[in-house]
């Protein structure tokens, strides 16, 4: 198969070839822990009051930045399977309870209309399949109309207040056949602040209190002057 990396354009088998994956930077749960809340670089920046722990593939930094762009505005598979099958790895080997359910963060119905694609819907849907966990698209919808990544952080929180609902019976009966223990985890492309997933969170344990709740995401934002620059 004649195929280029996607990220130096060299002739390579696989959608990133092996020179670039070595310089990429990967959270590793034997250094960083399993949560990284607890990890004080991330944990102290984003918003954690209703989850319980925080999975993440890498930085949002280049050159990862690039493939989850390319993923979420170009559609491109190559670039999503490749992410894909480096968060399933992180995942075959992490010693977190496997939760029982995935559900992707919802994009806005015009969103939706105008890029005819949901990224973390697309990412639950491969993770789910290769790790044999379901996942439920239809579990929350977003109700605020505007794009969180444009905002300041205050104006994001404000937003986010707003921003979601619950579907009102879709989890319902998957939960409450499971009275004691479930574990679901929130799915997103991008982590900045965290208020997005922490306001889904909420949302979740208002309705189903017994619920432990994972996010898992591909990259995260680091804040400006962040000691993880100098990982990259
Ligand atoms: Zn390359």
């Amino acid at each position: 198969m004649n195929l280029s990396c996607l990220l130096c354009y060299q002739a390579s088998p696989a959608p990133v070839c092996q020179w670039c994956e070595s310089d990429l930077f990967f959270f590793n749960d034997d250094i960083h822990g399993n949560n990284l809340l607890k990890f004080g670089p991330v944990g102290r920046h984003v918003t954690h009051r209703h989850y319980h722990s925080l999975s993440i593939l890498s930085l949002h930094t280049w050159p990862m930045s690039s493939l989850i762009h390319q993923f979420k505005f170009n559609h491109s598979l190559a670039a999503g399977k490749m992410l894909n099958k480096w968060f399933v790895d992180k995942k075959q080997h992490c010693t977190l309870s496997v939760p029982d359910l995935l559900l992707p963060v919802p994009i806005s119905a015009w969103r939706l209309a105008k890029r005819h694609y949901n990224q973390a819907g697309v990412m639950a849907e491969f993770i789910g399949k290769d790790l044999g966990i379901p996942c439920l698209h239809q579990w929350a919808i977003r109700t605020g109309a505007s794009s969180q990544h444009q905002l300041s952080k205050s104006q994001r929180k404000k937003n986010a207040e707003h921003a979601f609902a619950l579907t009102p019976y879709a989890l319902n009966d998957v939960i409450a056949q499971k009275s004691d223990k479930f574990v679901v985890a929130i799915v997103d492309d991008v982590v900045t602040t965290g208020v997005t997933v922490d306001r889904l969170s909420r949302l979740l344990v208002q309705r189903f209190p017994q619920v432990t709740i994972q996010v898992w995401a591909m990259t995260f934002t680091p804040p400006p002057k962040s000691t993880l620059y100098q990982s990259t």
